[in-house]
């Protein structure tokens, strides 16, 4: 590095200098501003990654627990942001990049986004936010719009409404999880005569005044760990949150869920919360939501769909229906930052009652008062962004049309990555994509042929060095840096309910071409030639199972 003899001063003057508005283009931060658009640009424009740095050798550019003495000049800290920070960084908005729900965002939110940080509003109550309030609101309405398609009189009674609340917008899925939760906890076990509720006598006096033994949440054994931390933080226990079976396409089995419901009765406990997924995080499945809306309703429980990830896809005219029933819900989770391209810190949970809310709605005397309209009275966070309005931005700018056509060839992607998976007879899918996530794996045609006759033990062998070369390939391939799957661990009814290592692949940039995704099947065919363990172990298996027979 470069020995730099400038040295910045910790005064006043020049702590003034930094809140100060830079007047020029040609201004130090002008220019700074100017050189880090350019660099993120080259980072976002260029290549897919770094050659991988292992984490340990990053960590030494972040080893030291104190905090500077004296001051830095601006320009030399970006230096070290963009050398050691955005240059080892994750190229998650690469057209390559199909592994995760985090995706590319359009480029007019960069500058935008300066609105917001700019700003600085605090959207805990209406003196720090102003007409970010009522945008807030307004977004939440047309989230509501969107899954209950109410008249127009309904959001104009509603939407802006003291006392009422269509939703709550918060960082992300697991906060609105929590919220949904909250809300329905505090709802099941609301006051009653002289019981004041859980909110304010605590779910010991609220047990022993409604006499349960204990509370149930009910969920697919495929919901996310989010609802865990849920039970958790609000006193049920994660144990209380029961999983139930899930039939081959990753979707609740109503046969499991209607005989614990019975069995929980029995028990004295209390089920309180049917929990639909639309979207499953592993394979992108969706629950039968009409059925949980029956049964929810049969045995009086909240009903609430996780569709952090699934949810947009309502903006599709052409698949909106896969999520039928969703109206039928309480509540729901949507993720912003997920198929809504927007940064992340965006998720919302939306209340179809807009009275429901009420039940943890919390005031405070210099903020927060009763019949304010400020947001923080119904929100489990506190202080909170003017995230919303990028939200609101890119649903203006791109438009419920633009949106259906963002999902759209998003599942279309899906079919014909699945497609190609299919034709290639090196490789096995081993989930079909609903929505535009898909599972697969490297499976050579020998070997493919090979579990076909092979005995229980040997096929128990067969899966078990598939694993190893899934986990080798996808790790290859991320530290090579060309392109990015995840992978995770399903237990497929067709392998026995055998683990099984997969790859996942989500596909919703717009900018992932058909030869972008030839090029990850070719590059992943070429990594397994590199195994040295798994791949000699895989075939000599092969050799013998098939000579055997
Ligand atoms: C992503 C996701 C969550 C959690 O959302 P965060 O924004 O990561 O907190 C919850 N449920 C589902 C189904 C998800 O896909």
């Amino acid at each position: 590095m470069a020995v730099d003899n400038r040295k910045a001063d910790a005064t006043l003057e020049s702590l003034h200098r930094i809140f100060t508005v830079p007047e020029a283009p040609e201004s130090t931060l002008g220019l700074i501003e100017q050189k880090i658009s350019q660099n993120l640009n080259e980072f976002l424009g260029t290549h897919i990654a770094a050659r991988e740095k292992p984490l340990i050798e990053i960590e030494k550019d972040f080893s030291s627990a104190e905090i500077p003495e004296n001051p830095s000049f601006v320009s030399d800290h970006t230096q070290f942001l963009l050398t050691k920070l955005v240059a080892q960084s994750v190229h998650t908005s690469a057209p390559s990049f199909i592994g995760h729900m985090t995706s590319a965002l359009p480029y007019f939110l960069m500058p935008l986004s300066k609105i917001m940080i700019g700003l600085n509003q605090n959207l805990v109550k209406i003196e720090t936010s102003k007409a970010f309030t009522p945008l807030e609101r307004q977004v939440l309405g047309m989230m509501h719009n969107l899954i209950f398609n109410e008249e127009t009189s309904f959001y104009q009674q509603w939407m802006h409404s003291a006392d009422h609340s269509l939703g709550a917008f918060c960082s992300g899925g697991t906060i609105a999880n929590i919220t949904a939760l909250w809300v329905a906890r505090n709802n099941v076990l609301k006051p009653d005569g002289e019981f004041k509720g859980v909110a304010n006598e605590g779910l010991f006096r609220a047990m022993k005044h409604y006499g349960y033994d204990d509370l149930a949440i009910l969920v697919s054994e495929r919901g996310h760990y989010s609802l865990k931390k849920a039970a958790d933080v609000l006193g049920i226990g994660r144990d209380c949150l029961i999983p139930i079976k899930t039939d081959d396409n990753n979707r609740i089995r109503v046969d499991d869920l209607t005989a614990t419901l019975q069995s929980l009765k029995e028990k004295n406990i209390k089920p309180f919360a049917i929990i639909g997924v639309a979207g499953t995080t592993e394979t992108g499945n969706i629950d039968p939501l009409d059925e949980l809306a029956d049964i929810a309703q049969a045995h009086d429980c909240h009903f609430h769909v996780d569709a952090a990830w699934g949810g947009a896809t309502l903006m599709s005219n052409k698949y909106r229906s896969l999520l039928k029933g969703i109206e039928r819900a309480d509540s729901i989770t949507i993720d912003a930052h997920k198929q809504l391209y927007v940064p992340m810190g965006a998720g919302m949970v939306i209340f179809k009652n807009p009275a429901l809310m009420t039940s943890i709605e919390h005031h405070a005397e210099y903020i927060l008062r009763k019949g304010s309209k400020d947001l923080g009275s119904h929100t489990l966070e506190g202080s909170r962004s003017g995230m919303a309005m990028l939200l609101f931005a890119s649903l203006n700018i791109i438009s419920r049309q633009g949106y259906e056509m963002l999902i759209n060839n998003s599942i279309d992607k899906a079919k014909h990555f699945a497609n190609m998976v299919k034709q290639d007879p090196d490789f096995e899918l081993v989930t079909e994509p609903e929505l535009c996530l898909l599972t697969y794996r490297y499976v050579p045609a020998e070997t493919q042929q090979a579990l076909t006759i092979a005995n229980a033990e040997d096929k128990h062998l067969l899966h078990d060095a598939l694993n190893d070369l899934t986990k080798f390939i996808q790790k290859r391939q991320r530290e090579s840096g060309k392109s990015f799957v995840s992978r995770t661990r399903l237990t497929p009814e067709k392998w026995d309910h055998k683990i099984t290592t997969v790859f996942r692949v989500v596909l919703a940039n717009p900018l992932t071409t058909d030869n972008i995704l030839q090029d990850v099947l070719i590059e992943q065919k070429e990594l397994a030639k590199e195994s040295v363990h798994s791949l000699p172990r895989l075939f000599t298996l092969t050799k013998r199972i098939l000579a055997n027979n």
